[in-house]
């Protein structure tokens, strides 16, 4: 075991308790945990101020200069100690109310002290309530003018005297002796290529930097490296996934597909759909299980990919399934299913939560006797006394709203896992996807099919409502369609469906029947009610879809041409997005108007902003991962695949493509990392995971 290993108890200044905080807040267990727990911003300990000229606010300063007095004095509550420092241009008060006993037997008199702290100024006087103190030798001997690192740190740390400065002096006792152990962990070749300082002068300086520019030095080597071994990781696995996980070859292209493609697509393919299909075509006849992620904007044309991937399982003797989030979006599905493929002999059913037990039964007895070739349905279909045949191919739409345990349900289905193809159009930026879907191949739609009119966004305050239900009835007196669209930010919340009755209400009021007609759908509804709802809609039976966001994926009605959305202020980006592409499916105009009351916050009105000045998807997405990271926008069950120390999966999204490329040189060369060179890179890799499973096994 190496000796950056040893755990962080025998660290001067540590011991047990210490230790035992460590790792409950911060979750240090080792040297190396330690010296690797970094900064999220330094203090410039390299100026000094004259006491004649520190400002006239409440800044931290630095300051030199001897202790000529030390004062006791009493106060209404206790007492406090007060120490006159003396410089050549002035005087100061250091302030200590707590603990003086101590600190006063160790100040001397007439030597140089070297003074940090916050400055208070009372009638005119400069005082430093409970400096950092330290004698000028001693500063010198120890971290000295340089930056000072800030370390993140918890509430119970604090509480427990676990200051910023103690930390600091852990790490730099911890670095003081351990230094010379820190290894090198990246090939020679990389690091003269990228000109990267080493590991040990990286790790010293970002806890310790001497200035600004070897900081930045230390910060790129040490993000690099983050972001490389985790692509090296990522690479490592879709790899290894493709020499282990053997799945069905698709090898013919027969019939089924080549009539359908000949004689019933509707449109022909955009170059982006050809080329996605030619990369699934090309993954399903080799053997090995399809992992896919397809990444379109709303509207770019995916269904039409899950057909035509369909047929081919199909050719092959091979069943597949389509899996959607919601009943509606899987009603949806199976009806564009069947449109398309009305003209075949190709059985689709559809299972839901609400499918009754006779249909249940057939769709049983046909999965288990192969007349059934494509289910689609809700997470219903991954029940286990759902058995297919043959299931061939699996596909997801819609995958932020679906998790990887429920993906690895379906391989339970089968002796070989079924090729799998998750559909998304919550597209995120490639360098993301990158990190976080690193083991799937990624395929992406880029274009929208041509002759689409791109819909105009528009953002209006409450107070001109009556002009934008003009606007409404303008719509719908060319026989066009509407969605006014309200938020539920949860299923149940009472507050919100007042919101939407009282909507519903005056909106009904202003369409009067018979001319106009309202369609309602909400989260109270049953599915039956729902879907009487929807076809309503959908036959042109209605004009208008009030509706909360259950609409907002994958409803496809080329006939509405105007989306409301009410108090859009309350919807986040990926959301807004996901429901304007409800509209502009048309040959005509179509528009989006983002109702907001007067107060914004300043976030709102980015979000509205943005809305209004693009159409991209992916522009979008990348505001929103701005806005609010990815954690949040991926959900806790993705973001809590990737830790990372230093790096920013959006920030850093240029080092993240440099990472990823360099990593795929070394793999293109030398898969196994068995080479002299890279022996270093294969120890690392296989290194990190033991080291913190090995102490949290121990302790
Ligand atoms: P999404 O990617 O949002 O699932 P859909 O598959 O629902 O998009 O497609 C949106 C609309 O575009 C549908 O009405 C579909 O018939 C149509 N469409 C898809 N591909 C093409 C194409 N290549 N040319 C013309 N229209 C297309
Ligand atoms: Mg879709």
């Amino acid at each position: 075991m190496d000796q950056l290993q040893t755990s962080i108890e025998y660290v001067k200044g540590v011991g047990p308790n210490r230790a035992k905080l460590l790792k409950e807040e911060l979750n240090i267990l080792t040297y190396r945990d330690l010296l690797t727990f970094f900064p999220f911003r330094y203090i410039d300990r390299s100026k000094f101020y004259k006491i004649s000229e520190i400002p006239k606010n409440n800044i931290e300063i630095q300051i030199i200069g001897q202790i000529i007095d030390i004062k006791i004095i009493d106060q209404r509550k206790g007492k406090r100690m007060v120490a006159i420092l003396k410089d050549f241009s002035g005087e100061i008060d250091l302030v200590w109310f707590k603990g003086y006993k101590w600190i006063k037997q160790s100040l001397i008199k007439y030597k140089n002290y070297v003074i940090f702290g916050k400055i208070n100024w009372f009638k005119g006087r400069a005082s430093i309530p409970h400096p950092e103190i330290q004698t000028e030798e001693d500063f010198k001997k120890k971290i000295g003018n340089k930056l000072h690192p800030i370390y993140p740190s918890t509430e119970k740390l604090t509480n427990s005297g676990f200051t910023q400065r103690t930390i600091k002096n852990i790490v730099f006792e911890l670095l003081k002796i351990n230094s010379s152990k820190i290894k090198e962990n990246l090939p020679k070749n990389l690091i003269n290529k990228l000109k990267l300082i080493s590991n040990s002068e990286a790790i010293k300086q970002i806890h310790f930097p001497e200035n600004n520019s070897i900081l930045a030095k230390a910060q790129f080597r040490l993000k690099f490296e983050e972001l490389f071994i985790l692509q090296m990781k990522m690479l490592i696995k879709n790899i290894e996934r493709k020499e282990k996980i053997k799945g069905f070859k698709f090898q013919k292209i027969g019939k089924s597909f080549n009539s359908f493609y000949k004689e019933h697509l509707p449109f022909s393919l955009t170059s982006s759909q050809k080329k996605v299909m030619k990369e699934i075509r090309q993954d399903l006849s080799k053997g090995i299980q399809m992992n896919r992620l397809l990444q379109g904007d709303v509207g770019s044309g995916k269904t039409i990919i899950a057909v035509l991937s369909s047929l081919i399982a199909i050719d092959n003797d091979f069943q597949s399934t389509i899996v959607a989030p919601t009943e509606i979006l899987a009603q949806q599905h199976y009806n564009s299913f069947k449109s398309l493929l009305i003209k075949t002999s190709i059985n689709c059913y559809l299972l839901t939560g609400s499918s009754t037990k006779k249909e249940r039964i057939e769709i049983k007895n046909n999965l288990k006797n192969g007349t059934l070739n494509i289910l689609i349905g809700t997470h219903a279909v991954l029940e286990s006394n759902v058995e297919f045949k043959n299931l061939g191919l699996a596909i997801i739409d819609e995958q932020h709203r679906f998790g990887v345990a429920q993906r690895s349900k379906l391989w339970l289905k089968n002796n070989l896992p079924p090729h799998i193809l998750v559909m998304t159009a919550t597209p995120i930026p490639r360098t993301l996807a990158m990190s976080i879907y690193g083991d799937l191949d990624i395929s992406i739609i880029n274009e929208l099919p041509p002759g689409r009119i791109p819909v105009k966004t528009f953002h209006r305050y409450e107070n001109k409502r009556l002009q934008v239900f003009k606007f409404i009835k303008n719509q719908i007196d060319k026989n066009e369609q509407v969605y006014i669209v309200y938020p539920l930010i949860e299923e149940s919340s009472k507050l919100d469906y007042k919101d939407l009755m009282d909507g519903y209400e005056s909106i009904s009021r202003y369409f009067s029947k018979p001319k106009y007609q309202i369609s309602i759908v909400h989260g109270k509804m049953n599915a039956e009610e729902k879907k009487i709802e929807m076809d309503r809609f959908v036959k042109n039976q209605t004009q208008i879809m009030v509706a909360t966001t259950v609409i907002e994926v994958g409803v496809d009605v080329p006939n509405a041409s105007l989306i409301l959305i009410e108090s859009a202020e309350r919807f986040g980006l990926s959301q807004l997005h996901q429901l304007r592409g409800r509209v502009g499916r048309g040959k005509k105009q179509s528009y989006c108007i983002l109702m907001s009351s007067n107060k914004l916050s300043e976030n709102g009105k980015v979000r509205l902003k943005t809305m209004v000045d693009t159409n991209n998807g992916f522009n979008i997405a990348e505001v929103d991962l701005n806005l609010r990271g990815p954690g949040d926008l991926l959900g806790t069950q993705q973001s809590g695949i990737i830790k990372l120390k230093i790096s920013d999966l959006v920030k850093d999204s240029e080092l993240i493509l440099l990472a990823r490329n360099e990593a795929i040189k070394i793999l293109k060369n030398d898969p196994s990392l068995s080479s002299k060179e890279n022996l270093v890179l294969n120890r690392t890799i296989s290194k990190l995971e033991l080291d913190k499973s090995f102490w949290n096994l121990v302790s």
